[in-house]
């Protein structure tokens, strides 16, 4: 059978379930009944066939977006909508709890070298030519006579069963050099290899400079993106196959130490997210710090002048404090004086020395009491129970809590009782409160 008459409708209901492909079958049914073409498009069709669960599904719409959408709504019990303007995309939600993007197919023209593309409607074999690689551009009928029916204009299904990645033309890279690293993204987490007609485009568009061109928002968007895979210390391999290093910062002398490190981050990012799965963790810092740990400030401060990176003076705060920790940590040892150390760093800092320095129990021990414990500290008197015992409001009062919580994080307190007999110790209460 060939590949673009593959009926994948029981691949679709093994995978991911009735629930969804009614869904999908509602949807177009629907479009049908409006004379609009619907097909299920892109990283969905590529995950379907690559058996994993697709957490987002794209809809590419031949006709009216917004009506397609309102006739959901109108006609799909619990579904509703969002209509994007800007982009003349509809986001459609129903009460199973996965969203779907519909958006008009379309036709681009990159006018240069990185630009964004100029856009119009087009039809979905139009739709499908501006992708990104072959094996994202494949999409599935969702009419009912041909619902599951498969369009590989670009024979991604084989290059899938192949492992190849291969993109659609050769000015792909040129046009948008953001694909080479989604291309890398794509590679490291399928184990897909570039073949060898993308990978002589890849070098042409290196030697064109291509990232030059792009925006430094668009850059560091994708940046980011890698730098979140999981599968990050494998595609630190691919940066050097890729000869992607510089994007970053220069190639490193040892691979594997330097994967070493970031699979440790990783690990203690994934504890951290254990212990406080409520709070947030920037992963992207954790990951900025290992990998320049060993890159002097004034090459690091290039990327961070361009960059939009968020908190970019917390972070430079970390790269100056983390290389003496080993240090400064051991060498103070009052719990206060270490808590102090660590206060001045981000929890991603905090997570990142972790990781570089896994030999140094101190200082591993130290981080993670703080992490745990001193960081959470709720103090023993709070400043309308000072205020209570005498003391004024004012910059002195947050003076004192600092005391408190010192002498409590170093045991000298250990309740109400202890901190007010430890104020009046230091002179700060008089002996005989009124
Ligand atoms: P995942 O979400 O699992 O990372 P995806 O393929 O769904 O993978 P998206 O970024 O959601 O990734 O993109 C959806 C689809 O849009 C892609 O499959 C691809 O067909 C197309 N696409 C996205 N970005 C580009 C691009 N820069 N150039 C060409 N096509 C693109």
């Amino acid at each position: 059978m060939e590949a673009h008459s593959v009926n994948i409708l029981p691949l679709l209901k093994n995978q991911w379930g009735i629930t969804r492909l009614q869904y999908l079958q509602q949807i177009g049914k629907i479009a049908q009944q409006r004379g609009i073409a619907a097909y299920l498009v892109g990283g969905a069709v590529r995950d379907l066939f690559l058996q994993r669960y697709a957490p987002d599904m794209d809809i590419a719409v031949e006709g009216d977006v917004r009506a397609l959408a309102e006739a959901c709504k109108a006609q799909i019990p619990g579904a509703d909508y969002q209509y994007h303007e800007r982009f003349g995309t509809a986001t459609l939600q129903n009460p199973h709890g996965f969203a779907l993007d519909m958006a008009q197919c379309r036709l681009e023209h990159y006018p240069a070298p990185a630009a964004l593309p100029e856009v119009r409607p087009g039809d979905i074999l139009a739709d499908l030519a501006r992708r990104d690689f072959t094996v994202n551009a494949m999409a599935l009928r969702l009419d009912p006579e041909h619902f599951g029916k498969l369009l590989d204009p670009y024979a991604g299904q084989a290059d899938l069963q192949r492992g190849q990645l291969r993109t659609l033309h050769s000015r792909s890279f040129l046009d948008d050099p953001t694909r080479i690293l989604r291309g890398l993204r794509f590679a490291a987490r399928f184990q897909m290899a570039l073949v060898p007609e993308s990978r002589q485009q890849l070098r042409e568009a290196l030697q064109a400079d291509i990232f030059a061109r792009l925006s430094a928002a668009r850059l560091w968007r994708e940046l980011r993106y890698l730098l979140e895979l999981a599968v990050l210390p494998q595609a630190l391999s691919l940066l050097s196959d890729w000869n992607l290093w510089f994007l970053l910062r220069p190639a490193p002398a040892d691979i594997h130490a330097i994967q070493a490190l970031i699979q440790r981050g990783q690990e203690q990012i994934q504890w951290m997210q254990q212990h406080f799965p409520q709070e947030p963790i920037a992963v992207t810092t954790v990951m900025l710090i290992l990998l320049w740990q060993d890159s002097p400030l004034a090459d690091i401060q290039q990327h961070l002048d361009q960059w939009p990176i968020p908190d970019r003076s917390r972070l430079q705060a970390d790269l100056r404090i983390i290389p003496d920790l080993p240090k400064t940590i051991p060498q103070s040892i009052r719990p206060s004086q270490r808590a102090k150390i660590w206060q001045g760093c981000s929890v991603a800092g905090i997570l990142a020395a972790m990781a570089m320095y896994p030999d140094n129990p101190v200082l591993v021990d130290s981080a993670r009491l703080y992490l745990l414990k001193q960081k959470h500290l709720q103090p023993m008197l709070n400043g309308q129970e000072l205020q209570a015992l005498g003391l004024t409001a004012g910059p002195s009062l947050g003076n004192v809590l600092k005391l408190l919580r010192d002498a409590q994080l170093d045991g000298e307190i250990s309740d109400k009782e202890t901190a007010q007999q430890w104020l009046i110790k230091q002179g700060i209460l008089p002996a005989n409160p009124r």
